[in-house]
């Protein structure tokens, strides 16, 4: 019963709650890397946004007010990395917070003496287990322009929803390294080793330098790269790009319409 009230659900939404024509087009001419996929592709995107914005709770902070415009190209973006997995891997949250700017948080680190550090940190965008996605609406803006730096603030928040619900790169230190999830795990973490090397060396990259932070922002950051810059990141890191590929069963370098 559960699988035909969803269907109807989904119908029904998809019927009543359709995005409209206009700001549909007007999210693509926004964001150009949305539409290069095939037409079949990017009907299935706006499909899975549909389904998204019913799903999710869109609240504005410091005065802000969510339009539906904004809505409309987040939940765009955020399915991106989603379209050929499927909207449940976006499951386990339904909030999303959405701040006119950057937010300083503050942070504290305890270092090997135990002394404890406080320091701010500027955030654009933040995901965490269970939720809300935070994100600075300026940034989202930005994001048909900041691409050719292969910098986006919603793809690289949801590839993190991603990667916690699936436990993916959390799982590096106890999954079977002769599975095919242990197999791609080992290689991620030799690009994320090399290009860790490469940052400690100053050599120049075409990814954020942060990815060498850790792991798992390696992981976000080749996604945001590899959805808005994809021929730059293969040309780059081809075997990051091979493994995303894979990942996301997505091949944006060559999936122009
Ligand atoms: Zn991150």
């Amino acid at each position: 019963m559960t699988g035909w009230w969803r269907s109807w659900r989904r119908a029904r939404t998809l019927e009543r709650r359709a995005i409209p024509d206009d700001l549909w087009r007007l999210t693509l001419a926004r964001y150009p890397f949305l539409a290069a996929r095939s037409a079949a592709k990017v009907d299935a995107l706006r499909e899975m946004a549909t389904l998204f914005l019913a799903r999710k709770e869109f609240t504005g902070a410091g005065g802000l007010v969510v339009s539906d415009a904004m809505a409309v190209a987040i939940a765009a973006q955020a399915c991106l990395p989603a379209l050929e997995l499927g909207l449940s891997r976006l499951d386990g949250f339904v909030g999303i917070v959405v701040h006119p700017d950057a937010v300083v948080a503050r942070r504290e680190h305890e270092d090997e003496d135990g002394v404890v550090h406080s320091f701010d940190e500027e955030l654009s965008g933040e995901a965490m287990h269970g939720g809300p996605v935070m994100l600075a609406w300026r940034d989202v803006e930005e994001a048909g322009e900041s691409a050719a730096e292969g910098y986006n603030v919603v793809i690289h928040e949801f590839a993190h929803v991603i990667d916690m619900r699936g436990g993916v790169t959390a799982s590096v230190e106890h999954v079977d390294p002769d599975s095919e999830r242990g197999r791609w795990l080992a290689a991620l973490v030799d690009e994320y080793e090399e290009f860790a090397d490469r940052v400690d060396a100053d050599e120049e990259t075409f990814l954020d330098p942060y990815a060498a932070e850790a792991l798992e922002e390696f992981f976000a950051v080749g996604a945001e790269a590899f959805f808005v810059a994809p021929v730059d990141l293969e040309a780059e890191q081809p075997r990051l790009y091979q493994l995303l590929a894979e990942f996301f069963r997505q091949d944006p370098a060559r999936q122009l319409p």
